[in-house]
């Protein structure tokens, strides 16, 4: 079996721990390869390696930077499709959504190669005679960036292209199940151009290697991508360091009486069940508003009844497997919880017999707000359907969770969308398309428990520039602001 290593100050390198570890195919439930556990010491040598790169970096002007990034995006888009069956094989999604998450980073790596001839600063007025004020984007520095597993692709894209067009210095560590991805992700980044030292790959655990990465005080920033938990308690270590935080969601979608029915159950299924509900902003909650919920109910039951489940490679999969048997374990236990809960189960609610970590998909209906399967980030394929009297009612349902991801409403009528966009509380709403879709030259990120990060677009640059003020003051004569102003 292949055994892949560290990247190091422009080096491939074992870890000092001497330990290694597999990451798994989910359907197969057999190795792929085997990963350098890391420590703090390699976290150690890596964050060194981008300390001495950043210097260079960071004076390198940016359209220069930015040819890196357009080179890469020609690479990936050479190899979209070896990389989309590794995406699958390593992390289960199918195929055409494995192509989506690699067809994201294309799209990332052009949007922000273009940002190399932006990167705007605002100039302004000044209070006083013969004196210039403006701004401009500095570098934060040696970043880590801490990605999951579910867009292994995309997510370490969203983080390292704008941080590099930026001029910061990079510490990857990526998710323990899915090595693989981050590792060819960073061999094409080395082949587009990348100087020894600008980007460093430490795999290993979490509780170790992110840990270092957390608390080495070289580290200036830290970009981390996944569950509450662990982002509040990089939250509170990390101090001073500029951090941005992605954490889960509880995504609804509101269906009113006069939606098109056909529309809101494509969108509802591909939400809900689209990478396995394994998506930040998977729809885990439907709140069906006034008469709509009898065949809201009959629609989603068949829908759901009739998804094929399988390996993601296969093209007649619908359905593919989750990350690993712990999340199957936890899936399942929400099943049960819901069905303790009173909530009616009407489609799947177990795992199939045979190797791989599948699980049926799943809908319950006659969901309250306050049963846990309402409120708890379940992250598989497990929906939930609410009832709400009202418009107002559904919101605020869709209000009534930590989360505040995405969410979207179904209806025809433009004052009832108007109203449920400027009422909902979370970072995206859609009107008639489902919670999942983002683009990448629009900002992404969430309210509440979510975190306030928006990664990717315009917004992508402010979790690695600091904006620093400057002023010029020609007058030749010491001026004193507030002071020497009539
Ligand atoms: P985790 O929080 O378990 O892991 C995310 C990353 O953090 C992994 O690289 C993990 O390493 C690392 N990590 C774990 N413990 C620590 C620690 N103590 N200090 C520093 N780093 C640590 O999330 P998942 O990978 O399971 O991803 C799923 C979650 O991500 C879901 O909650 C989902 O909603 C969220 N997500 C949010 C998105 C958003 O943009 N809002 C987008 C996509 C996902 P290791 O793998 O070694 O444990």
């Amino acid at each position: 079996m292949p055994a892949f290593k560290l990247y190091i100050g422009g080096k491939w390198v074992p870890s000092g721990s001497g330990q290694t570890f597999a990451s798994l195919n989910p359907a197969t439930e057999r190795p792929i390869g085997r990963f350098q556990k890391g420590t703090a010491a390699d976290v150690e040598k890596a964050v060194a390696a981008a300390e001495k790169a950043l210097p260079r970096w960071q004076e390198t002007p940016p359209p220069v930077r930015a040819r890196v990034l357009y080179k890469a995006a020609t690479l990936l888009r050479q190899r979209k499709e070896e990389l989309a069956r590794l995406v699958t094989t390593e992390m289960g999604k199918v195929l055409p959504e494995a192509r989506g998450d690699v067809q994201e980073a294309i799209d990332t790596a052009e949007y922000f190669a273009g940002e190399g001839r932006r990167l705007f600063g605002t100039t302004t007025t000044s209070e006083l005679p013969d004196k210039f004020a403006m701004t401009i984007r500095v570098p934060v520095g040696v970043v880590g960036l801490i990605t999951p597993w579910n867009f292994p692709i995309a997510i370490p894209s969203w983080k390292a292209f704008p941080a590099l067009v930026c001029g910061n210095t990079i510490v990857l560590k990526p998710s323990s199940d899915t090595p693989l991805c981050a590792t060819r992700f960073v061999e094409i980044l080395l082949e587009a151009g990348v100087p020894p030292g600008v980007v460093n790959l430490v795999t290993g655990p979490g509780e170790d290697v992110g840990d270092a990465l957390v608390t080495h005080p070289a580290v200036r920033g830290i970009s981390f991508t996944g569950h509450g938990t662990t982002g509040e308690s990089i939250a509170k270590k990390a101090g001073t360091k500029k951090v941005g935080l992605e954490m889960g969601g509880k995504n609804g979608i509101i269906i009113l009486p006069d939606a098109d029915l056909a529309l809101a159950e494509d969108g509802v299924v591909w939400g809900a069940y689209g990478t396995a509900g394994q998506r930040c902003t998977a729809a885990s909650r439907v709140i069906a508003v006034g008469s709509s919920v009898k065949e809201v109910e009959r629609r989603l039951a068949a829908r759901t009844r009739a998804l094929r489940l399988g390996p993601g490679l296969l093209p007649t999969t619908d359905v593919g497997p989750l990350i690993n048997r712990q999340a199957v374990e936890k899936t399942h236990r929400y099943t049960e919880v819901g069905k303790a809960e009173g909530a009616k189960l009407l489609v799947g609610g177990s795992p199939p017999v045979g190797k791989g970590f599948f699980y049926r998909p799943t809908l319950f209906t006659g969901v309250t707000p306050d049963m846990r399967i309402a409120r708890e980030e379940i992250f598989g394929p497990s929906l939930s359907i609410l009832h709400a009297p009202t418009l107002d009612d559904a919101i605020d349902i869709m209000n009534s969770v930590e989360y505040g991801l995405s969410s979207a409403i179904y209806t025809r009528d433009v004052r009832a969308a108007f109203r449920a966009i400027a009422r909902i509380q979370a970072g995206i709403t859609y009107v008639n398309a489902s919670t999942i879709g983002a683009e990448v030259h629009l900002p992404f990120g969430g309210v509440k428990g979510t975190g306030h990060t928006r990664e990717a677009g315009w917004t992508g640059l402010d979790e690695f520039t600091h904006v620093k003020t400057v002023y010029v003051d020609y007058s030749g004569k010491l001026q004193r602001a507030q002071i020497d102003v009539e």
